[in-house]
């Protein structure tokens, strides 16, 4: 961490502190959008911190992007998510787009706006090539139909990068990517899924009728969706790497603070206690080296491949043990729906983004034939 970005985490520190931990408990209750926090993040040009300089936004590399997102995971994990999710959007724009669509799509969140990605569908998870919504070209428009489900900012989102078939009879080979401004006619808004966890992060079902965009949304060719998806999926796991690894640090810190209150006057009891708390740290460090490395090669510019496969993996599996093994050490404590939160949050790290069972095939894939290293996941059109 150079002079910059230790100032840049320090900003996303107080920020978080003031903005983001006292709410997240109120907004885990109620469920409803943390909108708020689009407006108190305004200032600060957050929500554009992926876009480059050259479109108007902060312009930060990949690691600084990592320090932030670790602070907002810190604070709460549905809020980062919220940031989380409007980048992995932009990333397939910076991946595929020209440049009159990077400029279009980035203007929302040079003003707090935000983006979505749509791939999942009801019947295309990990399966991502297996959805049946289209987009048929008709003159100088393409017509889209079809279903999208669990969408990450899908309701509130200014602009969505949607995946649809060009070619249906082609799975994932067919796919292809748009982009979809937000209030378009036949854009059908579903109901707000009701989570377990990252409760005030919207996450709908929506549904395309007949939604008509110029042609000139396509991003790339028809055909490309699929490797637009997995490169986006590869530049954008480390993201929920350190979403995670700041909601375990937290979980740790939490625990400590219980600790100290409860024993004031003494030293913990027992080295096995102590022993626990050394371990989560390692856990959590472990997890957090694996991730900076991460970003170290994509800011080299090297290839990369099963590295963010394994960031995730590590982090969310931490994200989830540590939350766990604070909860043991605080006992009841900490059996509260405050408390449980971490949990319920960090779960759905292990599923979205990728499940950490498609992570392994993904690093099986490259320990197996280390020479392909981009996206070996790509060719079975597995998320
Ligand atoms: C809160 C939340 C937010 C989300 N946000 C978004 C979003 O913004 N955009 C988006 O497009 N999607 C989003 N998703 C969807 C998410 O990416 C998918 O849920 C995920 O990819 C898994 O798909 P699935 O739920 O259909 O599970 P399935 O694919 O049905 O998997 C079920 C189980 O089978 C395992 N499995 C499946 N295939 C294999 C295989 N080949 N080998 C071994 N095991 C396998 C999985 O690991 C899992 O354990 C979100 C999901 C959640 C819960």
């Amino acid at each position: 961490m150079n002079a910059e970005q230790a100032e840049i985490r320090q900003t996303a520190k107080e920020f978080v502190a003031k903005n983001i931990i006292p709410h997240a408990a109120e907004y885990d209750k109620s469920g409803d959008f943390h909108g708020y926090i689009l407006e108190a993040a305004k200032s600060s040009g957050i929500f554009a911190m992926a876009v480059p300089k050259e479109y108007g936004g902060l312009g930060y590399g990949p690691l600084t992007q990592a320090l932030v997102l670790e602070e907002w995971g810190y604070g709460c994990a549905a809020m980062g998510t919220t940031l989380s999710a409007s980048i992995l959007s932009m990333e397939s724009v910076l991946i595929a787009g020209t440049d009159d669509q990077k400029r279009r799509y980035f203007k929302p969140m040079l003003t707090a706006g935000i983006g979505a990605f749509a791939l999942t569908e009801p019947a295309a998870g990990s399966d991502a090539g297996a959805g049946v919504a289209t987009a048929i070209k008709s003159g100088n428009d393409y017509i889209l139909n079809g279903p999208k489900c669990w969408i990450t900012n899908g309701g509130e989102a200014a602009v969505l990068v949607v995946f649809a078939a060009t070619d249906l009879a082609k799975g994932a080979k067919g796919l292809s990517a748009f982009i979809v401004e937000r209030g378009l006619p036949g854009f059908i808004m579903g109901d707000r899924e009701e989570k377990l966890g990252l409760r005030s992060s919207n996450t709908v079902f929506f549904f395309m009728k007949d939604l008509r965009i110029p042609a000139t949304n396509l991003l790339g060719s028809e055909g490309d969706g699929m490797k637009i998806a997995m490169e986006t999926l590869d530049l954008a796991r480390p993201s929920i790497g350190a979403l995670a690894i700041g909601l375990a640090q937290r979980c740790l810190d939490e625990c400590v603070k219980h600790l100290h209150e409860r024993y004031p006057a003494k030293m913990f009891p027992g080295e096995t206690l102590q022993f626990d708390l050394a371990d989560m740290q390692i856990q959590i460090e472990g997890a957090r080296q694996a991730q900076h490395h991460t970003m170290a090669l994509r800011e080299a510019d090297l290839p990369f491949s099963k590295e963010p496969a394994i960031a995730k993996t590590l982090a969310t599996n931490v994200a989830m043990a540590v939350s766990s093994q604070a909860m043991r050490l605080m006992g009841s404590h900490a059996y509260t729906s405050e408390f449980g939160k971490f949990m319920r949050d960090a779960k759905v790290m292990q599923i979205y983004e990728g499940t950490n069972q498609i992570q392994r095939l993904v690093i099986a894939r490259s320990v197996l034939a280390p020479s392909k290293v981009i996206a070996p996941a790509m060719k079975e059109g597995a998320k």
